[in-house]
C-alpha cells in the first residue's frame, strides 16, 4: 500500500485494526480511483483479500503518506502459512550474477517461510527463527527499502548472513558439495532425511524398486503409499494424469500434495502405492527442493518421522530418530518453529477436495458465518487437527496426526496453547468428541481450568464442518460416513442420516448395524467384519469365499461363538466397516497395514466398463427411521463371487448401489421434510468415486448437493464443525 500510494503520489496513512487493515488516501480523483482498482489488482501474491469497503471523505490537507504503529492488542493477529518459492527468487537463485546463485534460504516478500518460522505475534524478524541471523548491510538495505521486493521480508537473507545446509553421514559432516552429494546417496539407492520447511522428509529415488522396498522396511511401513515429488510439471505428467485443475493446484501457492489417478505405464516402482490406481504427487517448494532435483527426477518424499510420531524438526532429533531409517541427513540452521506436515488435496470431478489441510494453508482465517465465543476445539482422534475461534473468525492448526503416542499428544497439547498465543484468543470454553476414550476428549478436561467443556457427537459436528465451510445454518440432510464415531446410544456409529442444523440433529435414518467381533481386530482384519456381515445377514459361511477361507477353521469358530454371544463385541453403522468387509467379500483385501486399505483398494479396482447393474439397499421404516438395510448387497456381492465375478465389476455394481440408497433415503426424507439440501461428510467420502456417483445421483433428483472443498471430509475436519456446534449449543 506505501508503494502503491507513493506510486501514485498520494498522502495519507495506513494501518492495522481488529477488522483489517484500514488505508486513507488524498489526492487527484484520478490517483485515488486508480489506487482503489491496483489495491486489488496489484495484491501481492501472499495476500489474502476478504472484502474491500470504502468510503469519500473531505479532503483534510495531508502531505505525505505514513505507515501507522499497530497498537499492542488493537489488531486481529493473522499468520501467513509458509509460502512456495517465487519465480523472481527462483530466477535469482539460478542466475550466477546474482549474490543469491544457488543459495537454500533465498525469500521474499513474495514467498518463503511463515507459519513455520513464526514464534510469536505480531510477525517480525525478531520473533520468529531467524531472529539469531543478523542481516549484513546488503540485505538490511533490501529490507529497509519500500520500493524492494524485500521490503520488511523478516526471513531475508543471504549466503553472507543467512542460513546454510550441510550433510551429516555416520555422524559427521560431509565435505564439499551437500547438495551434490545428497543427490549422489538417492542416485545410488540410499535415503537421505532431508531437513525442509515444516519438518524432515525421508527421500529416496521413486524409480527404484530396492530403494523403496529399502525405505518401507525401514520405516516399518508395509503398504501405505508414499507420497512422490516430481522435480517439475512434465515429469509429474509421466506419473500421473495432471488435467488442468490438478496442474494448477500443483503450482499453486501451498503446493500440496495432489492426490491423482496414476498413468498405467509409469516408471515409479510399485511399491510406491501398492493396490493403488492413484498417486500422490507434489512439485518442489523450496529453493533447496529446487537445487536437490533435476528435470526426471521423481523422488518419496514420506514424512520424516518413526511410525506414527510427529514429523521430526529438530537437528537433534534427526539423528536420534531419523538416523537408522537415512544413509545421510542433509540439515541446515534455520529452526523449525512448528512441525508442519504437507498437505493433500484429492482431485475430482473438475475440482479439488483437502485429505489433510496443512502446510500452505494452516493458519489461513476462515470467516465464520455465525459469531463465536472465544472457543478452543480438540477435534477427534485419528488425523487430529484443533481450531480455535472468536468472533467471526476461526483458525484451524496444521496436522498434528493420530493421538496414539507421546509424542503425538505432546504436540496437540504444543499446538492448543500455539493457537491461543498467537491469535490472542483466551478460549472461555473447549469442545471436544462425546467419544470417552478419545484422549483430545481427556485433554480438554484435564486442562479446562473451571471453563465449559462442551460434548458434541461425532458425525454431528462431521454435518456442521460441511455448513461452517459452506456459510450456511439451514436444516440438511447430512450423510455422515466414517468408519467409527461414538454415537448417542453407546454404538459405533458411522453409517448415519442426520437431519438438522447447527443448533441439533434428528438421526433421521442409518444403516443397519452388524457386529464387530473383537472390534479393533476386526478393523485390522477384514474378513472378520465380511464374516459378521454375512452371519447377520442371513448368508451363509461357504468356504469358497475368500473372507471365509481367510479366517480359517479355528478362528472361524471363535467368530461364530462372539458373534453370537455377544461377546467382545461392539455393534457399528459404520459404512467405512461395510467397505471392509465387500473389500474382503470380493477376494481385494483380507488384512490392512493402514487406515482405510480396504476400502481405498476396492475403490481402486471398481470397473465401470463391465456389465452389471447397482446393487439394491432395502431401506425400511424403523419406527420412523430409516434403516439401511444391505441384506441384498451382501447376499449379491456373496453369489457373484462363488460364480467368478470380477472384483472390479462387483465393486462397481457396490458403489453405484450405494450412491443409489443415499438418493433414496435423501428422497424419503425430503418428502417428510421438505429439505432439499443434501450433505456428504465423513471420511468415507474421501472416496472419490463414490462422492462423483452419489452427487450425480442426488443432483438428478433435484437436490442441491454440498461437498467438502475446504477442510477435510475426514475426522481432520471435525474441529471446525465442533466450533460450529459449540456457537450454536447452548
Ligand atoms: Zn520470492
Ligand atoms: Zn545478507
Amino acid at each position: 500500500m506505501y508503494g502503491l500510494a507513493t506510486d501514485l503520489e498520494l498522502a495519507g496513512f495506513v494501518g492495522n485494526d481488529s477488522i483489517g487493515v484500514f488505508v486513507e488516501v488524498e489526492g487527484a480523483t484520478t490517483a485515488v480511483e486508480a489506487f482503489a482498482r491496483r489495491l486489488v489488482a496489484e495484491a501481492p501474491p501472499a495476500s489474502l483479500i476478504d472484502e474491500v469497503a470504502s468510503t469519500v471523505l473531505e479532503p483534510i490537507g495531508s502531505y505525505d503518506f505514513v505507515i501507522l504503529t499497530s497498537q499492542p492488542g488493537s489488531s486481529t493477529t493473522l499468520v501467513s502459512p509458509d509460502l512456495d518459492i517465487c519465480d523472481d527468487c527462483l530466477a535469482e537463485m539460478n542466475d550466477p550474477q546474482n549474490r543469491r546463485h544457488r543459495y537454500p534460504f533465498i525469500n521474499c516478500t513474495n514467498c518463503g517461510p511463515r507459519f513455520s518460522i513464526i514464534a510469536e505475534t505480531p510477525y517480525d524478524r525478531s520473533s520468529t527463527t531467524m531472529a539469531e541471523f543478523a542481516m549484513c548491510t546488503m540485505c538490511e538495505a533490501e529490507y529497509s527499502d519500500p520500493f524492494d521486493r524485500r521490503f520488511h521480508a523478516q526471513p531475508n537473507a543471504c549466503p553472507t548472513c543467512g542460513p546454510e545446509v550441510w550433510l551429516v553421514r555416520d555422524g559427521a559432516v560431509v565435505e564439499g558439495d551437500s547438495i551434490a552429494a545428497t543427490r549422489s546417496i538417492i542416485a545410488s539407492g540410499g535415503t537421505v532425511a532431508i531437513k525442509g520447511l515444516g519438518g524432515f522428509h525421508l527421500a529416496c529415488d521413486a524409480r527404484s524398486p530396492a530403494a523403496v522396498r529399502q525405505l518401507r522396511d525401514r520405516k516399518g511401513r508395509a503398504a501405505k503409499p508414499f507420497a512422490v515429488m516430481a522435480a517439475d510439471l512434465a515429469t509429474a505428467r509421466e506419473i500421473a494424469t495432471v488435467d488442468e485443475t490438478s496442474a494448477d493446484v500443483l503450482t499453486s501457492q501451498a503446493h500440496p500434495i495432489v492426490v491423482m489417478s496414476a498413468r498405467p505405464a509409469s516408471p515409479l516402482a510399485d511399491a510406491v502405492a501398492p493396490g493403488n490406481k492413484t498417486i500422490g504427487v507434489m512439485l518442489p517448494y523450496t529453493p533447496l527442493h529446487h537445487l536437490l532435483m533435476e528435470s526426471g527426477d521423481v523422488w518419496v518424499m514420506t514424512s520424516g518421522n518413526r511410525s506414527s510420531e510427529p514429523i521430526v524438526i529438530e537437528n537433534d532429533s534427526a539423528a536420534d530418530r531419523l538416523g537408522e531409517l537415512s544413509d545421510a541427513q542433509l540439515l541446515h540452521n534455520r529452526s523449525i518453529q512448528r512441525p508442519v506436515d504437507d498437505s493433500v488435496v484429492r482431485s475430482y470431478g473438475g475440482g479439488v477436495s483437502p485429505i489433510r489441510r496443512s502446510r500452505g494453508f494452516a493458519p489461513y482465517p476462515m470467516r465464520l458465518g455465525f459469531e463465536s465465543r472465544p472457543a478452543l476445539a480438540v477435534g477427534g482422534e485419528l488425523k487430529a487437527t484443533l481450531a480455535i475461534a472468536a468472533r467471526s473468525q476461526a483458525f484451524m492448526s496444521q496436522h498434528i496426526g493420530d493421538m496414539e503416542n507421546v509424542e503425538t499428544l505432546d504436540t496437540f497439547a504444543t499446538t492448543a496453547n500455539d493457537l491461543s498465543r498467537l491469535f490472542r484468543i483466551d478460549p472461555e470454553v473447549l469442545v471436544c468428541d462425546r467419544h470417552p476414550r478419545y484422549l483430545s476428549r481427556e485433554w480438554a478436561y484435564a486442562n479446562a481450568d473451571g471453563r465449559t467443556v462442551i460434548e458434541v457427537q461425532h458425525h454431528h459436528a462431521h454435518i456442521a464442518s460441511l455448513l461452517a465451510e459452506h456459510r450456511r445454518n439451514e436444516p440438511v440432510i447430512g450423510f455422515a460416513f466414517d468408519g467409527t464415531g461414538y454415537g448417542l446410544d453407546g454404538t459405533i456409529w458411522g453409517g448415519e442420516v442426520l437431519v438438522g442444523r447447527l443448533n441439533g440433529f434428528e438421526r433421521a435414518g442409518h444403516l443397519a448395524a452388524f457386529e464387530l467381533p473383537g472390534g479393533d481386530a476386526a478393523v485390522a482384519r477384514p474378513y472378520r467384519t465380511a464374516l459378521s456381515l454375512l452371519r447377520r445377514f442371513g448368508v451363509p459361511w461357504d468356504i469358497g469365499l475368500p473372507a471365509v477361507a481367510a479366517a480359517g477353521t479355528t478362528e472361524r469358530g471363535v467368530l461364530a461363538h462372539q458373534i453370537e454371544s455377544g461377546l467382545n463385541t461392539v455393534l457399528t453403522s459404520s459404512v467405512g466397516r461395510l467397505f471392509d468387509g465387500v473389500s474382503s467379500l470380493a477376494g481385494v483385501c483380507q488384512t490392512v497395514s493402514y487406515e482405510g486399505q480396504a476400502a481405498i483398494e476396492l475403490e481402486a479396482i471398481a470397473d465401470f466398463s463391465m456389465p452389471g447393474a447397482p446393487y439394491e439397499f432395502a431401506v425400511v421404516d424403523v419406527d420412523g427411521t430409516l434403516v439401511v438395510d444391505p441384506t441384498p448387497v451382501v447376499t449379491a456381492v456373496a453369489r457373484e463371487t462363488l460364480a467368478g465375478a470380477a472384483p472390479g465389476a462387483i465393486s462397481a455394481s457396490f458403489h453405484r448401489g450405494l450412491a443409489n440408497a443415499v438418493r433414496d433415503v435423501a428422497v424419503a426424507v425430503r418428502d417428510s421434510t421438505g429439505i432439499s439440501v443434501a450433505g456428504l461428510s465423513g471420511g468415507v467420502f474421501q472416496n472419490a468415486v463414490l462422492v462423483e456417483l452419489t452427487v450425480d445421483a442426488l443432483t438428478a433428483a433435484g437436490f442441491d448437493v454440498l461437498t467438502h472443498r475446504y477442510v477435510p471430509a475426514n475426522d481432520g475436519g471435525l474441529a471446525l464443525g465442533q466450533i460450529a456446534l459449540a456457537a450454536h449449543i447452548a
